[in-house]
């Protein structure tokens, strides 16, 4: 199935305000979300801020406190988990440690009164692909990390589920391992054209995984997009500290307009954004704006050029350095790659280039315009 999200994409799961209160605490606040078919979502937020409570709802493994929930387009906010033909995959995996492979496999087959020889033909075939052929007598206990992580899937895959929820699947696996888990499922999940939805709180892995990313904080949708999309365009300060490692650098700046001409100002400095003057306004900036600047945007400029800031700390990364620039009492992060050779203690000069730049209402925290001139 062609995995990208194209014009005619059809709907597979909506959530309607969907809302969870837990004795009063809101743990999910009214989240609305259409999810189609064949993409690979994944939830990112930090901890605590309502993933696991927003898939479980979805999965009938909790009852919201209000919304509506639709799969295919028919309700199932109240429908018990075993009759919504959504399979999921915990953390912990929650095989039956016990019982061979395949009987882990068959578990959910049986229960759907298939035929014994119509599991066994789906199950050697579904172990076929996911590699677990010669491992199917095995018992479950017995398996790596890696195997028990395919025999989760496999099992969930095998009732041919609508959706797939997945719920930090690759949270305690070692590094390294992970990365190859994570190429494999994204693979997977190609070659069948599932839809999917993952949870998790690590950025690399949503942004490398999904077709879309939904960021949560506290309860709240604060924005669903591509990985490019959350990257380029944050739709606000939370969005915009979030996603990128190190984060990107958020300068309080003042907004100020002389004959006809606006400007931020930081300083002592002054940036020209006559290009977004008509979004700034809009805004109604009186409590000033927040630039922001990814490190990785920073510039190093010839020496007399730009802004002169102390180095503070370089940290080599190999291929690149991040370096924390100390403007007068306001810390910088840069990342500067190809061995610039800056040392600690030195003052070199920086350009911050408004094209990258990014702009927020510092009243409000919503981006106001990202790219200036
Ligand atoms: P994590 O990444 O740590 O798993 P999360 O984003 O998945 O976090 P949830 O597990 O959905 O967050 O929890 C959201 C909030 O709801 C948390 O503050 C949590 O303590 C609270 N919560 C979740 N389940 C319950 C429950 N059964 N009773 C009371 N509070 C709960």
């Amino acid at each position: 199935m062609e995995n990208k999200l194209g014009p005619e994409r059809n709907v597979l799961l909506s959530l309607k305000g969907v809302h969870k209160e837990f004795n009063g605490f809101v743990a999910v606040n009214r989240i609305d979300l259409d999810v189609y078919e064949g993409e690979f979502l994944c939830f990112l937020g930090p901890s605590g801020c309502g993933k696991t409570t927003t898939l479980r709802m979805i999965a009938g493994l909790e009852t919201p406190t209000d919304g509506e929930i639709y799969l295919k387009g028919q309700r199932i906010t109240h429908m018990p988990p075993q009759q919504r033909n959504i399979g999921f995959v915990f953390q912990n995996y929650a095989l039956f440690w016990h019982m061979t492979v395949y009987d882990n496999l068959a578990f959910g087959l049986r229960i759907r009164r298939l035929s014994p020889k119509e599991i066994d033909r789906r199950i050697r075939e579904v172990a076929e692909r996911f590699e677990l052929t010669d491992v199917l007598r095995k018992k479950a206990t017995y398996l790596d990390l890696s195997s028990m992580q395919r025999v989760a899937l496999a099992r969930a895959i095998l009732i041919e589920p609508y959706l797939l929820l997945l719920d930090e699947p690759l949270n305690n696996i070692r590094p390294g391992l992970r990365e190859l888990m994570r190429a494999d499922l994204k693979r997977m999940q190609r070659d069948l054209g599932c839809t999917m939805i993952y949870v998790t709180h690590d950025q690399e892995e949503a942004m490398t995984l999904g077709d879309r990313i939904l960021v949560m904080n506290e309860g709240r949708v604060e924005q669903i997009g591509s990985p490019l999309e959350i990257y380029q365009q944050p739709v606000n300060l939370f969005v915009a500290g979030f996603i990128g490692r190190p984060p990107m650098n958020l300068i309080p700046v003042q907004y100020e307009v002389t004959a006809e001409q606006a400007w931020v100002v930081w300083k002592g400095y002054r940036w020209s954004v006559n290009s977004v003057k008509e979004q700034v306004e809009k805004s109604k900036p009186e409590r000033g704006l927040v630039l922001g600047i990814r490190p990785e945007h920073v510039r190093l400029s010839p020496e007399g050029l730009g802004i002169p800031a102390l180095v503070e700390v370089v940290q080599p990364l190999g291929r690149k350095d991040i370096l924390v620039l100390k403007i007068e009492d306001t810390l910088l992060q840069a990342v500067v790659y190809g061995g610039a050779k800056v040392r600690e203690g030195a003052i070199i000069w920086v350009e911050v280039p408004l094209r990258d730049a990014h702009l927020f209402s510092a009243d409000t925290g919503r981006a106001v315009a990202h790219g200036i001139g």
